[in-house]
C-alpha cells in the first residue's frame, strides 16, 4: 500500500489553503480532488467578496478566522499578484425599521474587532452613491473583491513548489484508523495510507466524515443544500461600492457585487433544495430579483437582469432540525482519531477565511 505523510481530500480553495500550510509547515502533500480540475464546487460559485468579519456572532469561528483570514488575505493578494480590490461596501437600511438592526450590526462588528465601519445619513450614502436610496447605511472600507480562481492557482503553486501535489480524479470513498495513521479507500478500490487526513470535502464532507470508522455519527450534521442564484445586469451599473440589504435569514440578502472588470451581478438569494446537483438558474425568479434591487436602485432599468449561475451553499443541519450557524472544525480533540480533521460546513466566509483555516488545520493536527 502507498504510504503518504498528509492528504487534504477536495482541491477547493480551503482544501488548497490547507494543504498550502501543512506543506509550508514541511509536511509531504497529495490532495485527492475527486473532479478533473481544481475549485469546480462552491469556490468557483460564489460572489468572490473578500469579507469584513462583520455578521458572525462575536467568539464564532466565522467571526474570528473572517477577520484571520481577510489580513492574511490581503497580504498574500498583495505579495503574489493575485488581482484584487478594496473596493468597500455599503449596508443600506431600506426602511425606517431597519435602522436598529442596521445599527445591531455596527455593534456586533466593533466587537468581532472590526473598527473601521462608517455610520451613513442618507444625504452621505447618496453623496457617495448617487443611484442608491436608503434611510441609513454602513460603510465597510476593508471589503473587496478578489479573483479566486487566480487565488486558488496561486495556491496550488505555493504546494507544489514546496513538494505537494494535487491529484484529480481521484474520489475518497472512506477510511479507517491504522497504527501508523490512517488509511483511506479509494472509488477505485485502492487503498492509501497517510499520518493525516484532512477532508475538505465542501458539500460532501458531512458524508464522507460518517465514512470514517470510529466517527462518532451523531456528532456530524447532514448537509443541507442552500442554493444561491444569481443574475446578471445587462450593461453598467452606477455603483463603484458593493451594496447590500439588511442580512435576512440563511443568507446576506440580494445583494449587489461587481466583479474585477466592474461587471455588476444580483444574488445570491436562498432556496432549500434536496439535489446537489440542482445549479440552474430559474430565469423566473428575475421579478422577485427585480423587486429586491429596486428597495435600493429604484432605477433600476425593466428587463435587464439576465440569468448568471448558481452556487450551493454547505450548510449543517442537526437531527433535532437545527441549522448550524458555525463552522465545524473537529480535530482528534473532538472525535478521538488521531491525524484526522473534518471541515464541515464551510460556507461563506470561507473563501475569505481559507488561509485562517490553514492555521487553524495545523493547530488542530498539532494539539
Ligand atoms: C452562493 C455562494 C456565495 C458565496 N460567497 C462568498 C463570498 O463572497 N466570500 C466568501 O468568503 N465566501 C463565499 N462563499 C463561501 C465559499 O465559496 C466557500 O466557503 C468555499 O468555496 C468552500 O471551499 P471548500 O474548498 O471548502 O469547498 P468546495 O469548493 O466545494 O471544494 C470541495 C472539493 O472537494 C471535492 N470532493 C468532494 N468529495 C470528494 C471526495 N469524496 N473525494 C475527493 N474530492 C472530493 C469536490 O469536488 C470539491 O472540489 C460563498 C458560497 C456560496 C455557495
Amino acid at each position: 500500500m502507498e504510504q503518504v505523510d498528509a492528504v487534504v481530500i477536495g482541491a477547493g480553495v480551503v482544501g488548497l489553503a490547507v494543504a498550502r500550510a501543512l506543506a509550508l509547515a514541511g509536511r509531504e502533500v497529495l490532495v485527492l480532488e475527486a473532479e478533473g480540475a481544481i475549485g469546480t464546487q462552491a469556490s468557483s460559485r460564489n460572489s468572490e467578496v473578500i469579507h469584513a468579519g462583520i455578521y458572525y456572532p462575536p467568539g464564532s469561528l466565522k467571526a474570528r478566522l473572517c477577520v484571520r483570514g481577510k489580513a492574511l488575505l490581503y497580504d498574500y493578494l498583495g505579495e503574489r499578484g493575485v488581482p484584487h480590490r478594496r473596493c468597500g461596501k455599503l449596508i443600506v437600511a431600506t426602511q425606517e425599521e431597519q435602522v436598529a438592526a442596521l445599527r445591531a450590526l455596527a455593534s456586533r462588528a466593533r466587537a468581532n474587532g472590526v473598527d473601521d465601519l462608517q455610520w451613513l445619513t442618507r444625504a452621505q450614502a447618496l453623496q457617495l452613491e448617487p443611484a442608491l436610496e436608503c434611510h441609513a447605511a454602513l460603510r465597510s472600507p476593508s471589503t473587496g473583491i478578489l479573483d479566486s480562481h487566480a487565488f486558488m492557482l496561486a495556491l496550488q503553486g505555493d504546494l507544489e513548489a514546496a513538494g505537494g501535489a494535487v491529484v484529480l480524479r481521484a474520489s475518497v470513498e472512506g477510511g479507517r484508523a491504522a497504527p501508523q495513521g490512517l488509511v483511506l479507500r479509494m472509488a477505485d478500490g485502492l487503498e492509501l495510507a497517510a499520518r493525516c487526513v484532512v477532508n475538505a470535502a465542501g458539500l460532501r464532507a458531512p458524508a464522507l466524515a460518517k465514512r470514517f470508522e470510529g466517527i462518532d455519527p451523531a456528532r456530524v450534521p447532514q448537509a443541507a443544500c442552500a442554493k444561491g442564484s444569481y443574475f446578471a445586469l445587462g450593461g453598467r451599473a452606477p455603483f463603484s461600492h458593493l451594496v447590500y440589504p439588511v442580512p435576512e435569514e440563511g443568507g446576506l440578502g440580494v445583494h449587489l457585487t461587481l466583479d474585477l472588470g466592474g461587471q455588476a451581478r444580483f444574488g445570491p438569494d436562498v432556496q432549500w433544495v434536496d439535489d446537489p446537483q440542482d445549479l440552474d438558474v430559474d430565469p423566473g425568479r428575475a421579478a422577485a430579483f427585480e423587486a429586491e434591487v429596486r428597495r435600493y436602485w429604484p432605477g433600476l432599468p425593466q428587463g435587464v437582469l439576465q440569468p448568471g449561475y448558481a452556487g450551493m451553499r454547505p450548510k449543517l443541519r442537526w437531527p433535532a432540525g437545527a441549522v448550524e450557524a458555525d463552522f465545524l472544525i473537529q480535530g482528534p480533540a473532538e472525535h478521538g482519531v488521531p491525524g484526522l480533521v473534518q471541515l464541515l460546513g464551510i460556507e461563506s466566509p470561507g473563501l475569505t477565511s481559507a488561509l485562517a483555516i490553514g492555521e487553524e488545520v495545523l493547530r488542530a493536527l498539532q494539539g
